[in-house]
């Protein structure tokens, strides 16, 4: 999801395995009494391009990771959040950057102190019947943005860096991006929650933009 100019964070996303996933490894000096990593060093690691819409890769339905792709999944979540990062955006699925794996990292306030989640295998378990609509955008749609209406609420399951099961739940702009990036794994985007009329208008608007960026 890409960044909005919005800071609220209702419901943080707190998790022990932030320790986890900061653990990059051998010469990576870790920042501040509790472990977070400053950002500095989160965008020297590799970023990866970003599919744009309408790579055909970004429809697929992604597969669910195994116990053999524990090694595979710690090497990716670095440079998907160091991605994200740079983007800047605030949550990225493993089908952005050309990955089938269901595998999205998140970091809803990035510009105050990092909180990145990576979560594995994510699965929506409950959603509220209450529904509640913000702005969204996309990084594999930059520069486009439009209100969509979703659950209000949502419980996700999913499986750490360590492969331990865990939930999250939250609403706000957290549940609003947990099913933005879940939906990628799905093969859906957010304009797939517009009437078809808006959808046309920002894909056309999407094309156009893409268009007039190549010519520059
Ligand atoms: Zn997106």
């Amino acid at each position: 999801m890409a960044s909005s100019s919005e800071s609220e964070a209702s419901c943080r996303a707190r998790s022990a395995l932030l320790d986890s996933i900061l653990d990059f490894g051998p010469g990576v000096a870790r920042g501040g009494a509790q472990g977070y990593i400053p950002r500095p060093t989160m965008t020297e690691t590799e970023t990866l391009p970003i599919l744009l819409v309408p790579d055909k890769r970004l429809r697929l339905k992604a597969r669910p990771l195994g116990a053999a792709d524990g090694d595979a999944i710690r090497a990716l979540a670095p440079k998907m959040l160091a991605t994200m990062y740079a983007a800047p955006g605030i949550g990225l699925a493993a089908p952005q950057i050309g990955e089938g794996l269901r595998l999205i990292v998140l970091d809803i306030q990035p510009k105050e102190k990092p909180e990145p989640l990576v979560l594995v295998n994510p699965e929506i378990i409950a959603e509220s019947a209450e529904r509640a609509t913000r702005e969204e955008g996309c990084l594999s749609l930059p520069g486009q943005y439009a209100d969509v209406t979703r659950p209000a609420r949502v419980k996700v399951r999913y499986l750490d860096l360590t492969g331990a099961k865990r939930e999250i739940e939250g609403d706000g702009l957290l549940s609003a991006c947990l099913q933005h990036e879940i939906d990628h794994l799905d093969g859906v985007l957010f304009v797939d929650h517009l009437s078809t009329l808006k959808r046309n208008m920002i894909l056309r608007k999407l094309a156009k933009d893409l268009k007039s960026q190549q010519r520059e």
